[in-house]
């Protein structure tokens, strides 16, 4: 779709203002407003967006292009508004379903990661529900499906199955780093080099760090796979998809960012979340360790670890965490990152980090200390400082 900024006018920049009135977000029109009016993208207007975007954990720019676009029609739905069901040609998307997710999972059934979108799991989650408490477990979220889950109250639960079970599998994955299958997603690609300056592309740098660091972890004995090759620029979705049917245990999706502002810098890392509750505490674990590694390696300023809601971290059925690595319109950042020997630092920083992650905090040496030599060695079998 077309971006929509402030200055534009048509009828789509009419849509997003009814859609953020609807949300309260804005002061509807009162009737001197002509159509005109409403059909402006105005200053009032960009501050509207940019609070639905900071509530949403998408980018915060004033903006609407396509996320913000989806996730303000998702908004327009709240449960109860319309019937839900599997759909498999279109599947329904909207905060409605999100809802019912959350919903489900919190009376114990698994309808997987709340995503907002109405698929195969959430379905089956729906018909065990309503097996349970009686009804014919036709799948269908109707008034009379909604009359129960309305009925039953809110339980008090110790947590959202599906998050939950990524905790258990990672229990059950134990210490060692061998056959530990790991998608390294690097940013963009192909003809989307994403943040450039001069010749230096962040598609570039990012595939460069990705090689060191798939070098690493098959030496280390894990089963390392490259989400795409330099070619190819694959929709966050696609990218998901593959890490989902290669069956990984954890996706570490590599990037640098970019800023109109030369000061921009330093280190960020994210993982799944809503910001309204739903965290993938694993995911949040391995940001935190991979953020902690990197800043205790390199020293660049701390951007903070943040949950968010995007594309490939909320589609991926694994631990996924996405990392920005410095600023590339920063001269210091962008300097550090040339140098081969700084990536081998970031390589070595991430894969202690996915270390650390599987020992569950045993057996742990203080962050910036563990070598790529000592990972070999305990892989071996030899204990540290045993
Ligand atoms: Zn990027």
């Amino acid at each position: 779709m077309q971006l929509l900024s402030r200055g534009d006018t048509g009828p789509a920049v009419a849509e997003v203002r009814a859609a953020l009135e609807a949300l309260g977000l804005l002061e509807p029109a009162d009737a001197a407003h002509s159509v005109f009016d409403a059909a402006l993208f105005d200053s009032a207007l960009e501050d509207a967006v940019r609070a639905f975007q900071q509530n949403r954990g998408l980018i915060t720019d004033g903006v609407v292009g396509t996320a913000t676009y989806r996730a303000l029609r998702d908004a327009r739905w709240s449960l109860g508004d319309r019937m839900l069901c599997l759909q498999t040609t279109n599947m329904m998307t909207g905060d409605d379903v999100f809802a019912l997710q959350e919903r489900l999972l919190e009376l114990g059934y698994d309808s997987g990661r709340a995503d907002g979108a109405f698929g195969r799991q959430t379905e089956q989650a729906l018909r065990s529900f309503q097996r349970d408490y009686g009804m014919a477990p036709d799948g269908i979220c109707g008034p009379r499906t909604l009359r129960h889950l309305g009925y039953l109250g809110r339980k008090v639960t110790g947590g959202r199955p599906g998050l939950l079970r990524e905790q258990e599998r990672l229990h059950k994955a134990g210490p060692r780093l061998s056959g530990k299958r790991i998608v390294i997603d690097p940013g963009h690609g192909g003809s989307h080099p994403g943040g450039a300056v001069g010749d230096v592309t962040e598609a570039g740098l990012v595939s460069d760090i990705a090689r060191r660091l798939e070098g690493r972890m098959s030496a280390a004995g894990m089963e390392a796979l490259l989400s795409h090759g330099p070619q190819d620029c694959p929709t966050d979705a696609e990218r998901a998809g593959f890490a989902n049917s290669a069956g990984a245990d954890v996706v570490l999706s590599l990037h640098i960012d970019a800023n109109p502002s030369p000061a921009a810098n330093g280190l960020a890392a994210f993982h799944f979340g809503t910001g309204t509750g739903a965290t993938s505490t694993v995911g949040e674990a391995l940001a935190g360790y991979i953020h902690r590694e990197l800043l205790a390696r390199t020293r660049m300023t701390d951007c903070g670890v943040h949950p968010r809601p995007w594309e490939l971290l909320r589609l991926t059925r694994m631990p996924a965490v996405r990392v920005e690595i410095g600023y590339l319109t920063n001269d210091s950042d962008r300097h550090r990152l040339l140098d081969p020997a700084f990536r081998d630092v970031v390589a070595e920083g991430i894969l202690v980090a996915v270390k650390r992650l599987y020992l569950l905090g045993q057996n742990d040496k203080p962050t910036g200390t563990f070598t790529f030599s000592d990972i070999l060695q305990r892989e071996e079998g030899s204990p540290i400082g045993a």
